[in-house]
């Protein structure tokens, strides 16, 4: 596990490993109560660590705080299973120290006994829709599908122990925000302790049985993922109004604009940020793509779902359940000796650090120290070699050069001899950011992290 503060509103996350560790973003604001959400026990629930992913990266606290694990079995997501070594939210009651899971266990639940912790959420995608009595086959008591969870009706002697007056509260709450009837939520009771030992093995029984309230949120599985994520995102933002917490999110909440946020601006960085994609709209494979001789490539993101990974002779990117793309390197030294790049932006020069992402209208124009050679990928003009100094507009590049499959992000890459000295990417879509770049972040574990600055 590695733990990352927030500071500044930063999103920081992690960069390197196998990222196979979950994370534990924390967001602070004033003084207040502390609440724990944790996404992805099972790695086929996307509405449920997606909504986490959302809430770690788009959303600001005033007062409060937030803890948030929005990738607890990580590599089970990136496989898109429910659970590669078994089912995770069935090993805390017992769990044996052979068992691959078991650190990971272990340090989830330190978090959740940490004292500073109110109240913990588990958020899942259900099957069907919970209904009190049977309905129909979809419909009935032994669905889980939009439901608020709770093991018993009350936890005496804590704050936020009334756990039945809570739940009716907070779905009543999301249920304002249906958008159909009939998909309207409704609390579950398992009374885990008196009738249900299977469900004692769970993460929120845990939580229960050492103080700490716990409900479990189950969007359904009949949706598609943007909506699940909006049904999550109701409920939380109706916990975190139950504990006095205060947000902003910097996007609409509705169907549409939880789909719009799930899918813009995810970028990664390679190699010490020399090369930064943004994978949104990512073609299946980019070729050729300059990688370091010799050594292992090191990613960063700014959402902690995101990672790459080796894969045969390449390597894939992976967003939560989604294969984005391949990656088809061609080794190269690397060259250090280049921080940032002079670019021309229709009309206007101004230097720009290695990695970014410049938003183009007609044309570019990019000017390098004496010594090094500028390639632009999918342009070419005769008898030229060094591409540097020249003014290049989007149909002067082939579009099926580019990195997305709109035909609209292209490459500038540039070499010192036969090294490579880094990327940007030029952006003819539509203008709304002039550059994109996932900052640098040194923080207090030691840990070299990137964030995302300010939208
Ligand atoms: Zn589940």
């Amino acid at each position: 596990m590695k733990v990352y503060l927030f500071c500044l509103l930063l999103m920081l996350t992690p960069g390197g490993v196998l990222g196979m560790e979950f994370d534990l973003m924390k967001k602070q604001g004033d003084v207040g109560n502390t609440l724990l959400v944790i996404g992805g026990i099972q790695g086929d629930e996307p509405g449920g660590f997606n909504a986490a992913a959302l809430l770690a990266t788009r959303y600001r606290i005033a007062k409060g705080t937030l803890w948030i694990v929005p990738n607890l079995n990580f590599a089970s997501i990136i496989k898109r299973s429910r659970g590669i070594h078994g089912d995770m939210n069935r090993k805390f009651d017992f769990l044996s120290k052979s068992d691959p899971e078991y650190h990971l266990v272990e340090e989830i639940k330190t978090i959740i006994t940490d004292p500073q912790v109110d109240l913990v959420l588990n958020l899942h995608d259900g099957s069907g829709f919970y209904r009190t009595s049977y309905v129909d086959r979809l419909h009935n008591p032994d669905r889980w599908g939009q439901s608020c969870i709770i093991d018993q009706s009350r936890l005496a002697g804590v704050p936020f122990g009334a756990l039945a007056e809570i739940g009716q509260r907070v779905t009543q709450q999301a249920n304002q925000g249906l958008i159909d009837p009939a998909h309207r939520f409704n609390l579950k009771n398992t009374r885990t302790r008196l009738e249900d030992p299977q469900m004692s093995q769970t993460l929120t029984f845990f939580a229960i049985e050492n103080n700490k309230p716990a409900f479990g949120i189950e969007a359904s599985k009949s949706f598609r993922t943007n909506v699940r994520v909006y049904y999550h995102l109701l409920f939380l933002e109706a916990y975190m109004k139950e504990l006095g917490i205060s947000f902003r999110r910097d996007f609409e909440l509705s169907p549409q604009g939880v789909k719009q946020a799930l899918n813009q601006d995810i970028l990664v960085a390679l190699n010490d940020h020399k090369i930064q994609l943004d994978i949104s709209d990512i073609r299946a494979q980019l070729n050729y793509v300059p990688l370091k001789k010799g050594a292992k490539l090191e990613f960063d993101s700014d959402n902690p779902l995101v990672a790459v990974l080796p894969y045969r002779n390449k390597y894939r990117i992976h967003y939560g359940n989604n294969r984005m793309g391949f990656l088809r390197p061609q080794y190269f030294e690397y060259d250090d000796s280049l921080d940032s790049v002079r670019v021309t932006v229709d009309g206007l020069s101004r230097e720009f650090e290695m990695g970014s992402i410049v938003s183009v209208e007609k044309s570019f124009l990019v000017d390098t120290p004496p010594g090094y050679r500028v390639n632009i990928i999918g342009f070419t003009r005769k008898g030229v070699r060094n591409e540097k100094g020249l003014r290049v507009r989007k149909k002067d590049i082939i579009s099926r050069y580019s990195i997305d499959k709109g035909g609209k992000i292209f490459r500038v890459e540039v070499y010192r001899n036969d090294k490579f000295a880094g990327m940007l990417l030029i952006d003819f879509r539509a203008v709304q950011q002039k550059v994109k770049l996932l900052a640098r972040t040194n923080l207090e574990d030691g840990h070299e992290l990137k964030g995302f600055p300010a939208h």
